[in-house]
């Protein structure tokens, strides 16, 4: 499994105004979305290829780039939202023709660090070997909602890549995907070593979720 750390300033910046208790839920939304465009800009960047397409301009004939690649984003509901918000937005700015699907999916605690994963709706297309599909989810803790919501998908399509697009990763998350599904790509912007008993990231951001909707 290949994971990608991504350390360009603003992106570590936003990830310290995440990080920081005293960023109120307006801020806390905005730099999720920012995150997230930012980082759909990396992934475009290092993972798809870029093909042309025949234009003309006023004066002459041309030629555009475009994406090689579909692209389809998945939301993983509630705290994906704002997050994968970014990402749509970066792909309406320049154009791109992608799918969307949304994922109502969540953990409940069960007694000895276990997590049953509630799934609600699951709206997602098919896709084909050429579409990469990126999964926003901003938490990599256990990584037990993600695995439901891999195995899911993979009933969907056999796409030419998985991405995760988190902004902290839990080495236990981590190592949990790697022995499920080696081929994925992680893209994250930290790596923190543990979790507590509850299953939360520590240090983390806390519960991104009440964060983002201001429900604490
Ligand atoms: N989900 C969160 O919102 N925060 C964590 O630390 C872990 C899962």
């Amino acid at each position: 499994m290949e994971i990608n750390v991504l350390k360009s300033p603003a992106l570590q910046i936003m990830l310290g105004v995440l990080r920081n208790r005293k960023t109120v839920t307006t801020d806390f939304r905005r730099n999720l979305r920012y995150a997230g465009y930012l980082m759909t800009h990396e992934i475009l960047m290092h993972e798809f290829t870029m093909t042309s397409s025949p234009i003309m301009t006023p004066i002459a004939k041309s030629k555009c780039a475009v994406l090689k690649e579909k692209i389809l984003q998945v939301i993983v509901m509630r705290a994906g939202e704002p997050f994968a918000d970014g990402g749509a937005r970066l792909l309406d700015e320049i154009n791109s023709v992608r799918e969307i699907g949304v994922v109502d999916a969540h953990r409940v605690e069960k007694p000895g660090f276990k997590f049953e994963v509630v799934m609600g709706s699951f709206k997602v297309p098919k896709f084909d070997k050429n579409t990469i599909v990126v999964v926003y989810d901003p938490m990599l803790a256990t990584a037990s909602t993600l695995t439901e919501i891999l195995k899911r998908l993979k009933k969907h399509g056999t796409p030419k890549k998985f991405i995760i697009c988190s902004i902290i990763a839990a080495d236990y998350g981590l190592k949990s995907l790697q022995k499920h599904f080696p081929e994925l790509v992680v893209y994250t912007l930290g790596v923190d070593k543990e979790l507590n008993s509850k299953g939360y990231i520590v240090p983390g951001l806390g519960d991104c979720g009440d964060r983002a909707f201001g429900t604490y």
